[in-house]
């Protein structure tokens, strides 16, 4: 069984953050008496899914350097199309797999559900030995090379680890929600992705991971961050009632970070999708002038828009995609949870909080709008003016 092939309990040990939560769970075990507990419900209610978030950021952070690795070398035969011909690469099989392996080996005693974009089909298929073979290959890279796992995984580990991704969600229980690469098209490109990571219980998100590998750590909204400098790859974190982090992903320490203060809509700027197909440009542009915000839109894929947003790069994030499309729960779980305990609010055009007990899909009539909770009366107002303008739009 894979699961006891290697012992990944000191792995990834460059991560200080790794080592920081650590230390905060060798004292649950000294609070031993349930009165103690009834005196202590903050720290106790912090001390939950401690080992389920550092087992995230493991997983999103290996998961992203084979993506970085593999976007490096890109050539065009690790492109292959699927049914819905969204580009797919070995990246996002690879990644996907990597999440799946490391949060088994280090969650062994729960029960493990995920619900993920990718399923072996494709890979399955006649003519898919070869990239199956360079996945394979990836993975196996990947998961030894923080030099704590030596055994290899097979081709069928791998297709078994991908295609644990078939959970449907839901309200009971918990469920690992993943995309592997969000924004393939940006990373195709060479710009921006996220490797998206969260932690559904009971259909609640508890924990979310964003692993953004070509986002700088200083502010992509024009201010300056001296401390930063022109360090490229984030790792964003956050618990229930514990606030947001972010670190650098190779791993030194993380800090806390909040959303934009924002109060006056001139001052702010809007993030949206880079690809017009995603999101309707044209209704966010409306929406941004009856709101009085007077910067350019910063158009970049994938949830690192919600991490940027998290730390206060820009105020506003705006998402309203074409008739008919369907939001995937792995699209915003992560960066949902991100947000919020930053100080955020994430909700749909309505007003109404995004439910991600639902299954796979989130049940949306509308788009997402993202911003601080000072802004929110006024963006929400601006939406449904903006909607009432033109119904057609949506
Ligand atoms: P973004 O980076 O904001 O463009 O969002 C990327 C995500 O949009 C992808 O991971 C897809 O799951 C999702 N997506 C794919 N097709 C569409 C579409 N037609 N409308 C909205 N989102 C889409
Ligand atoms: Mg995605």
């Amino acid at each position: 069984m894979i699961v006891s092939m290697c012992n990944l309990s000191s792995s990834l040990g460059s991560l200080n953050s790794f080592r920081l939560v650590s230390f905060h769970h060798s004292a649950i075990p000294k609070i031993t008496k349930p009165s103690l507990f009834s005196q202590f419900p903050k720290v106790v209610s912090s001390m939950s899914y401690h080992k389920e978030l550092a087992a995230a950021k493991k997983a999103a952070s290996l998961a992203a350097r084979l993506c970085q690795k593999v976007q490096k070398a890109l050539l065009q035969s690790d492109v292959q199309s699927k049914s819905d011909k969204s580009p797919v690469t070995v990246a996002d099989y690879g990644s996907q797999a990597v999440v799946s392996f490391i949060l088994q080996r280090e969650l062994p005693s729960e029960s493990f559900s995920l619900v993920a974009e990718e399923d072996s089909g494709d890979l399955r298929k006649d003519g898919a030995q070869e990239t199956l073979a360079r996945i394979t290959e990836l993975v196996n890279d990947t998961l030894t090379s923080d030099g704590t796992c030596i055994s290899r995984v097979s081709e069928e580990d791998v297709l078994t680890a991908i295609d644990s991704g078939k959970s449907e969600g839901g309200s009971n229980g918990q469920h690992w929600v993943l995309d592997p690469i969000d924004g393939t098209k940006g990373f195709l490109r060479g710009d921006q992705y996220a490797i998206a990571l969260a932690l559904l219980d009971e259909g609640k998100v508890v924990l979310g991971v964003l692993a953004c590998p070509n986002l700088p750590l200083a502010s992509i909204g024009g201010q300056d961050q001296h401390s930063l400098h022109n360090q490229i790859g984030c790792l964003f974190s956050a618990k229930i009632g514990e606030g947001t982090d972010m670190q650098p992903l190779d791993g030194s320490s993380p800090i806390k970070v909040h959303v934009s203060a924002i109060e006056n809509p001139e001052e702010a700027s809007f993030f949206e999708s880079f690809e017009a197909a995603h999101s309707k440009h044209d209704l966010s542009s409306s929406i941004a002038k009856k709101l009085g915000v007077k910067a350019p839109p910063v158009r970049i894929d994938s949830q690192a828009k919600y991490g940027a947003l998290s730390r206060g790069d820009g105020a506003i994030y705006l998402r309203f995609p074409h008739k008919g499309y369907r939001e995937k729960i792995w699209d915003h779980a992560a960066g949902c949870i991100v947000v919020t305990e930053a100080g955020g609010e994430v909700s749909d055009a309505a007003g109404n909080p995004l439910d991600f007990s639902k299954g796979r899909y989130l049940d949306l009539e509308t788009g997402i709008i993202v911003t601080n909770k000072k802004l929110m009366p006024s963006l929400l107002k601006a939406v449904r003016e903006c909607l009432d303008e033109k119904p057609s739009s949506l």
